[in-house]
């Protein structure tokens, strides 16, 4: 996204892909309402339920209240809600992982896609964002699954996440002091977030983040992102100022 893009004030539809129920609506949740709130179409996809990370309920007894709670998260944030059909126990990404996404950005035609930072320790989430980014990738080739018209994304941007640190070096932070309200009760609809599941503290832990970043933006509270490696360059006769 260029400055002049940012400086305007547009609000693109939105396409955020998270491995488990509860990552985009901690990490991107923010950013969506933010979105929302600017008259922008958001989808949410989770690729699994994540319903194998309960400290003590089966997958089985996890699963339907991951749903639930997915359901509620998006209908606060404003955002339509997909839940890909893929296993949490064992995800490894695939082709028929990335053929769901593909037909998911085509259908959506989302501005931007929001996923996981490919610089994860949780091999969940690193295969959800290489997924994701070679769906963004193929999504515009008509030759790839050439029943549906090609799609070409925007713009990728991936938030700050505790479990995707590697050469995370963040390139843009967005002010949400607004919609911090929303973002805090969408999170609050998941037991993960109130403390029940795991033990991780992850609202202080997100809430702390974002104060510090918009101290850094000069703002309340801002979520930092990082744009994905990529190899675009360009050709110039001498070095641009600018
Ligand atoms: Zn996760």
């Amino acid at each position: 996204m260029t400055d002049a893009a940012v400086r305007a004030d547009r609000a693109p539809d939105l396409l955020a892909i998270g491995a488990h129920t509860g990552d985009v609506e901690v990490t991107m949740g923010a950013l969506i309402a933010a979105h929302t709130r600017r008259g922008a179409r958001a989808t949410i996809c989770h690729v699994t339920l994540g319903e194998g990370g309960h400290k003590t309920k089966t997958p089985a007894e996890y699963a339907p209240q991951r749903r639930k709670e997915a359901e509620a998260s998006a209908r606060i944030l404003g955002a339509d809600l997909v839940c890909l059909p893929h296993a949490d126990i064992g995800f490894a990404g695939g082709p028929e992982v990335l053929a769901n996404l593909i037909d998911l950005i085509r259908e959506r035609k989302p501005g931007v896609v929001l996923c996981h930072w490919p610089g994860s320790f949780h091999s969940g989430h690193s295969h959800a964002a290489n997924c994701a980014l070679q769906a963004v990738e193929s999504a515009p080739v008509a030759r790839i699954r050439p029943k549906a018209p090609p799609w070409k994304v925007g713009a990728v941007w991936c938030p700050e996440n505790w479990e995707d640190p590697f050469e995370f070096h963040p390139s843009l932070y967005v002010d949400v002091s607004d919609v911090m309200d929303v973002w805090e009760k969408s999170c609050l609809e998941h037991e993960l977030f109130r403390g029940g599941a795991l033990s991780f503290r992850y609202l202080d832990y997100y809430k702390g983040a974002m104060q510090a970043h918009g101290a850094v933006a000069g703002c309340l509270f801002a979520v930092a992102v990082a744009s994905p490696w990529s190899f675009s360059p360009r050709k110039a006769s001498f070095l641009p100022a600018g």
